[in-house]
C-alpha cells in the first residue's frame, strides 16, 4: 500500500535528500487523491488542474507504506517528530484507508495521531477516536457560511454543527482549520475564533495561498498586516487574555485589542506568529514562499522578526488613532 507524505516529512523520514529551511515536527501523510468536493483554493479539488502531488503549495511524493513506517523508527526522525497527521482528501475510500493507516502507525509508533478533514458523522469521529486518534480536525476553512458557499461545496452549518457536537461529546479532541484571506472581514474571523475556543476547539490558522490550476489561482494572499492582526487576536482569545467582544472594530478591522500593544509584545513575544493548531504541528512552508516573510513561523522567531511582526500592529493602530483624532 502506497501513501504520499509532504516533501519535508520525506526528508525527516530519510526518504528524500532535499534542502529545507525548517523541518516539520509533525509527519504529514496524505490519504486519497482527487477529492469529490470542489474547493476553489485546493489543488486536490474535483475540477482542479493543479498537479496531483500538490496540497496547498507543497509537493507530496508517494512511497511504500513500509518505508514510511520504517522511517518513523529512525532515531533522527524520532528526535524531530512530535505527532503524525493524516491529511485526508475526501475521495470515497479515503476514510476507510485512513483507519487502516491509523492502526499501522499506532502499532509502530508512540506519536499522537491527528486526522484532518475526514469524518462526516459523529459516529465516524467516534470510530477514529476509538482507534487511538488524539485530535480530529473537521476543516471549516471559511469563517462564515457565506464565505464557505463562495469557495466550497456542501454546507458550513452542517460542518459547524458536527464540529460543535463532536467537541461537546469528545472534549479536547476536536480541531479545525480556518483560512484567512477568502474575503471575510477581521471581525467575522475573530468572532468565529471566539465561538470555537469557547467550545474548546483547537484552531489552526492558514493564510490563503493561490495555487496554479485552482479556481482561485488569480487571487492574492492576505496582506501581512491583516494576517498579523488575526494572529494577535487569535493568540489573545486562545490564551484567554481577551475576548472578541472586548476588541473594538472599525469597518470590519480590529481597531483596538483591548490590551496595551507594547506590553503584549513584551509578554507574548513571537508566539502569536508561530504556526497554530495541534501541539507540535508546525507546517513549514505550507503557505509560504521560501525567502519571503513567513505568515506562520514554524520555529521560534528571532528578536528582529518579533519586532517586524509587532511593527505591523503598531503602525496600523497609530494610523487608526490618527484617523479617529485620538
Ligand atoms: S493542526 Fe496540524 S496536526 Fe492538527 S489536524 Fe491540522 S494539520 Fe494536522
Amino acid at each position: 500500500m502506497t501513501i504520499r507524505c509532504s516533501l519535508g516529512t520525506a526528508k525527516v523520514l530519510g526518504l528524500k535528500r532535499v534542502k529545507v529551511d525548517a523541518l516539520p515536527t509533525t509527519a504529514y501523510l496524505m490519504v486519497g487523491e482527487h477529492c469529490r468536493f470542489n474547493c476553489a483554493f485546493c489543488a486536490q479539488a474535483r475540477n482542479s488542474g493543479a498537479r496531483a502531488d500538490l496540497l496547498s503549495r507543497i509537493s507530496w511524493p508517494k512511497f511504500e507504506g513500509q518505508e514510511i513506517l520504517e522511517g518513523m523508527a529512525f532515531p533522527e526522525a524520532q528526535s524531530v517528530l512530535q505527532r503524525v497527521c493524516f491529511q485526508v482528501v475526501q475521495d470515497q475510500v479515503a476514510l476507510e484507508e485512513t483507519k487502516e493507516w491509523v492502526k499501522r502507525v499506532r502499532d509502530n509508533s508512540r506519536l499522537p495521531i491527528c486526522v484532518s478533514a475526514g469524518p462526516r458523522t459523529i459516529e465516524e469521529v467516534e470510530e477514529l477516536l476509538d482507534l487511538g486518534v488524539d485530535h480530529i480536525s473537521i476543516a471549516l476553512d471559511g469563517a462564515t457560511p457565506e464565505i464557505y458557499a463562495q469557495t466550497k461545496d456542501g454546507s458550513w452549518n452542517e460542518r459547524f454543527t458536527l464540529l460543535l457536537d463532536a467537541a461537546e461529546k469528545f472534549p479536547g479532541h476536536m480541531a479545525t482549520h480556518l483560512i484567512v484571506g477568502l474575503g471575510e472581514s477581521e471581525e467575522e474571523m475573530v468572532n468565529c475564533l471566539q465561538t470555537l475556543y469557547d467550545r474548546g476547539i483547537t484552531v489552526a490558522l492558514f493564510a490563503f495561498t493561490p495555487v496554479k490550476g485552482t479556481r482561485m489561482e488569480g487571487i492574492k494572499p492576505p496582506e501581512m498586516p491583516h494576517y498579523r492582526r488575526i494572529q494577535v487576536a487569535h493568540d489573545l482569545i486562545r490564551q484567554g487574555l481577551a475576548r472578541a467582544d472586548q476588541f473594538r472594530f472599525r469597518e470590519g478591522k480590529v481597531a483596538d485589542f483591548y490590551l496595551n500593544i507594547d506590553e503584549l509584545q513584551n509578554t507574548r513575544g513571537g508566539e502569536p506568529f508561530q504556526t497554530s493548531g495541534c501541539k507540535g504541528c508546525n507546517r513549514p512552508y505550507y503557505n509560504e514562499t521560501p525567502g519571503e516573510e513567513l505568515f506562520n513561523y514554524p520555529r521560534l522567531l528571532t528578536p528582529n522578526e518579533v519586532e517586524v511582526a509587532w511593527g505591523y500592529i503598531k503602525v496600523e493602530a497609530k494610523l487608526m488613532r490618527t484617523e479617529e483624532g485620538v
